[in-house]
């Protein structure tokens, strides 16, 4: 990193106190734009990259709610409202207990450099709480969403902020909140996606991120002259993310061996079947640990680190962050794993990262592999305004296409800076770059 750019790490930082999913996020960008911020002393000048790291806005609020016993609990509840030089603030919206606002802010930064791959007029947001909706009641689910969107709603909007589903929120909590940002608004507008299809929701909004990740990694095994047919693959997690990416990758000819959640993973060297893993999952709510009541033959182990000591041609992670460390990748590396597509957001350290891409891995980042689903969000918002509904082919096609020109910005910028091959700089410099320009022409704001 150049002498400025370790300036500008250092003062993140220091404002930044304890955030450590922040500076990792950070660093891993400042790491990698080098060659642009070279090409373009005026980005300095206008201290284009000090104003980047600092959110626009950053929401916190009390979020108090009645549990089925009658007691009053209270959660914490934030909305990161990062960077809108190119469009209304657009990110999801994380429900787990590990939520603090250092996981938001990693989460928003990301989703700038993400949302302008994406090709699409989004800027980059990101909220969340520290309330955990496993375990709860339906009402109690409800109970929560209300009172988080009673906060949340006087802040967003289809033309300033448009939040979605992150871990912990699917389409039973975006229902819940919608429904009470129609009543405080008195409008019917776009303002959440991941929507139900009855009321406004996109066709293959729920695929896309998953499939979408098997797009992109498909790109990457055409450049090395091979496909998904008979690959051996592992993906961690069992939720939205790691289920599609499972069914895309599987119809491709792949065979996935292993999931997890966050207790334990399961081994089924035949093909783990995932109309079993959806009826736990996305019906009962269930563990994946209850797969191997189902299929005998299959295994379970505790403890979901595991995971990544099975041999396998492809890796996907697709359920958190820093899931991979160095010591987890190098054993990845040593049993012979030749791709890397990050499904989830910053599933690998940066230790994790160099391991990779020093064993000549190819290496998929998150910020352009799992854009699918912020993408598709965009087209939900899309067909919001236009008050019409694509079909699921229609948008489908559109996924196809925009992870193709996402992947080609990735190969095209790395090759004109001097880093071919390298994806993740080549996302980190796309993203930048095209950020960067919007906030010049707007001047100092
Ligand atoms: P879900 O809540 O649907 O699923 C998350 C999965 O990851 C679950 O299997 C969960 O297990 C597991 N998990 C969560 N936290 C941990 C942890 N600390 N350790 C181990 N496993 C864990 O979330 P999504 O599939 O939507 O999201 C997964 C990842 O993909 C996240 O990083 C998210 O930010 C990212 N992402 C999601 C997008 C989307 O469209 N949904 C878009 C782009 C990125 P358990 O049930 O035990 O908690």
């Amino acid at each position: 990193m150049s002498q400025y750019l370790d300036s500008v790490m250092e003062t993140v930082v220091a404002r930044n106190a304890g955030e450590k999913e922040f500076h990792q996020a950070v660093k891993e960008v400042l790491k990698t734009i080098e060659p642009v911020v070279e090409k373009h002393p005026e980005f300095i000048k206008e201290k284009i990259v000090e104003r980047l790291v600092e959110p626009e806005r950053q929401l916190m609020f009390r979020v108090p709610w009645v549990d089925d016993k009658g007691e009053v609990q209270v959660n914490r509840g934030f909305r990161v409202q990062f960077n809108s030089a190119i469009g209304p603030y657009k990110g999801g919206i994380r429900l787990h207990p590990s939520v603090y606002l250092g996981i938001i802010k990693f989460l928003g930064f990301e989703q700038i450099f993400k949302n302008a791959l994406t090709t699409l007029p989004i800027g980059g947001g990101k909220g969340g709480s520290d309330f955990d909706p496993k375990g709860k009641s339906d009402r109690e689910v409800m109970a929560f969403c209300q009172s988080f969107m009673t906060e949340l709603w006087r802040h967003i909007g289809p033309d300033t902020d448009v939040p979605a589903g992150d871990i912990g929120t699917g389409a039973r909590e975006i229902g819940y909140m919608f429904g009470q940002y129609k009543r405080l608004s008195n409008t019917f507008t776009g303002v959440l996606t991941g929507k139900g299809l009855e009321w406004g929701g996109s066709l293959a909004r729920t695929e896309a991120t998953g499939y979408g990740l098997i797009y992109y990694v498909t790109r990457m095994l055409q450049d090395a002259g091979t496909d998904w047919n008979g690959k051996k693959v592992v993906i961690s997690g069992s939720g939205n993310v790691a289920i599609y990416a499972n069914q895309k990758a599987t119809s491709l000819g792949a065979k996935v061996v292993a999931m997890s959640d966050s207790n334990g993973y399961i081994v089924d060297e035949g093909g783990i079947h995932l109309d079993i893993v959806r009826d736990i999952k996305e019906r009962r709510r269930g563990r994946i640990k209850e797969y191997v009541d189902e299929v005998k033959s299959a295994q379970y182990v505790e403890g979901c680190r595991g995971i990544w000591s099975i041999p396998c041609d492809i890796a996907l992670p697709c359920a958190t962050q820093n899931e991979i460390n160095g010591d987890e990748a190098a054993l990845l590396v040593k049993n012979g794993v030749q791709f890397v597509g990050e499904g989830a957001n910053m599933p690998s350290t940066l230790e994790a990262i160099d391991t990779f891409q020093n064993a000549g891995v190819f290496f998929g980042p998150a910020k352009a592999a799992n854009a699918g689903g912020v993408a598709t969000s965009a087209l939900e918002m899309c067909q919001n305004s236009m008050r019409y509904s694509w079909s699921f082919e229609e948008v489908d096609a559109k996924l196809q296409g925009i992870m193709n020109s996402i992947y080609d910005q990735c190969t095209r910028t790395a090759e004109a800076y001097g880093k071919k091959g390298d994806l993740v700089a080549g996302a980190n410099m796309a993203g930048f770059l095209k950020v960067a320009k919007a906030m010049m022409a707007h001047g100092i704001c």
